[in-house]
């Protein structure tokens, strides 16, 4: 029985409505898919559902794979998440650093109106981790450490709400200890300025702001339903097809649209590209990144193996300039004593 529990629980996140798979919001983009491309792209009620339900991506070898790196990364979650740092623990050393510090604003705003704070609170929350997602996908793509580990995402050349969990463990790990800094810091901040009356409006127990952003079809960013929005809404909002881009192949969507929910990050910071339409897109990696896309070992020890070669060739460098500072003095010191 016990076994048949923790079996079980490998598949919680489909009845957890704080996980972008859960079964709700799953159901609500197979429906969302379904009327864009009946009202939409005007095709027929059976050609829609081949297409939302097409046997070629939900079972391709790189569809497969993600199912593999879910059942494995799920397992590895249950060993490392105690050891994570915790928003508790991030709040209550930053709130704790607060109150001793010489600013004199604890409890300074606790008279404001409870609708306001919880308002604020909310968007705030949501802000906070949106843009560090954000900033942290945009540091995975530029440092080449970083892009070992997400290469393992990139390498999907299939897209299926599964592959959100198509990442590397330690990507897991930062994108955990991210998730822990940003809301520990603004649960903190608020509690030291506005006392008890922080509080979050949730439906579901979920943020109403991550709420709506999962019921409005998070799951179809990771699809081969390439729903578009208008070009203004898509500088506000990333829409599936956005999201789709990122994972292209073509040079010139490449380091394009890193954020989660929201687009104006990367209207703000440039690397925004709004959807151009473009049918067929191909995804994964390009051929000059040798990162077999559909090998389980390669996804999981690669980024290790380039990691560590890098730090060697890091240690390296470094070495050799330290020797060469060591030499120069004895050098000149020699220099010294011929002339003497
Ligand atoms: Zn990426
Ligand atoms: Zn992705």
């Amino acid at each position: 029985m016990e076994y048949l529990d923790q079996i079980i629980g490998l598949f919680s996140d489909f009845s957890n409505p704080k996980k972008r798979v859960f079964v709700g919001y799953l159901g609500l983009s197979v429906l969302i898919a379904f009327l864009w491309l009946i009202l939409f792209q005007k095709t027929s009620l059976r050609t829609a559902l081949a297409r939302i339900f097409d046997r070629k991506v939900f079972f391709s070898s790189s569809a497969m794979t993600d199912y593999k790196i879910f059942l494995i990364n799920r397992i590895f979650t249950g060993f490392i998440s105690p050891l994570l740092l915790t928003q508790v623990a991030i709040a209550t050393a930053v709130y704790m650093a607060l109150v001793r510090s010489d600013l004199t604003l604890w409890g300074a705003y606790e008279h404001v109106s409870k609708p306001l704070v919880v308002a604020m609170f909310s968007v705030a929350m949501f802000l906070a981790d949106d843009f560090t997602k954000y900033l942290m996908h945009r540091w995975m793509h530029r440092w080449p450490a970083l892009w070992s580990i997400h290469k393992v995402h990139h390498a999907a050349e299939t897209l299926t709400p599964i592959t959100v969990y198509r990442i590397h463990p330690l990507e897991g790990v930062l994108y955990a200890s991210r998730n822990a800094v940003a809301q520990g810091s603004v649960i903190s901040v608020f509690y030291y300025l506005f006392g008890n009356t922080v509080d979050l409006y949730t439906v579901v127990g979920v943020n109403v702001l991550v709420f709506v952003f999962h019921v409005t079809g998070s799951n179809l960013r990771h699809s081969h339903i390439d729903i578009r929005y208008p070009r203004w809404l898509e500088h506000v909002l990333i829409s599936p097809a956005q999201h789709q881009l990122h994972h292209s192949i073509a040079e010139e969507h490449y380091d394009k649209n890193y954020g989660a929910a929201l687009a104006v990050w990367d209207w703000v910071f440039g690397s925004l590209h709004v959807s151009d339409g473009q049918k067929d897109m191909k995804f994964g990696l390009r051929d000059d990144e040798k990162h077999p896309a559909t090998s389980l070992l390669t996804a999981y020890f690669t980024p290790l193996r380039e990691i560590y070669d890098m730090s060697r060739a890091t240690i390296g460098r470094l070495t050799s300039k330290a020797r060469q500072r060591l030499r120069l003095p004895r050098h000149h010191a020699a220099e010294r004593d011929a002339q003497n």
